[in-house]
């Protein structure tokens, strides 16, 4: 049995935070992990941010609504599904990521929680392990799974090393050229191939 184990930002949708910074126009909200390395720091940064501009979860979610995943991203994850098991292992929040995740007809997600007050703030964030992703496939492997994953950046690869194959997928020149293991590829058709390939089994496109 295979299990196919996705990253969901840069993959099937666009990275949420900054297109909600970008939609809302909030500069602040636009810095990452690459601006400020300590995860804690950011996040209480985005949630002051969020407060600050009176932006309450379901404000939140209205404009994640408007967003789109990425095209080609729901034909691609329905093939999957009629071949895979589909997972989607995501460092996103469970909250954040519904609007998209409707659009995608709900597939499989494991990623983090928000903790939202009655009057609808949200207060904190729940990160549901460390090492989620690696030891999500460490799970599936101790259920007798084969595991395939695909990713686009840095923390994808503890999944991808994890998985018997690891696809990257419109990762930075950077990470590909660091992570020379792992194909590289850009179109949802070129991703199929690789999970055709990295099948044990006899799989058509
Ligand atoms: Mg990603």
């Amino acid at each position: 049995m295979e299990i196919a184990c996705l990253d969901l930002e840069g993959v099937l949708v666009p990275e949420i935070w900054i297109s909600f910074a970008e939609k809302t126009g909030i500069e602040g909200l636009k810095a990452t992990t690459r601006d400020i390395p300590d995860y804690d720091v950011l996040m209480q940064q985005r949630l002051g941010l969020l407060n600050e501009h009176n932006l309450g979860l379901q404000e939140i979610q209205e404009v994640i609504a408007t967003l789109s995943p990425m095209e080609g991203a729901l034909e691609f994850v329905d093939w999957l599904r009629e071949r895979f098991q589909v997972v989607i292992l995501s460092d996103t929040f469970y909250e954040f990521a519904q609007p998209l995740m409707r659009q995608l007809r709900w597939p499989t997600l494991l990623c983090h929680r928000l903790e939202v007050a009655e009057d609808g703030r949200i207060v904190n964030y729940k990160l549901r392990q460390t090492d989620p992703k690696r030891s999500s496939v460490k799970a599936f492997h101790s259920l007798n799974y084969r595991c395939i994953a695909a990713g686009d950046s840095y923390n994808d690869t503890t999944m991808l090393s994890e998985a018997e194959a690891g696809i990257l997928f419109r990762a930075p020149q950077r990470v590909i050229d660091e992570f020379p293991q792992f194909p590289a590829v850009t179109t949802f058709d070129q991703l199929k191939a690789e999970f055709v390939k990295a099948s044990n089994r006899d799989l058509s496109l």
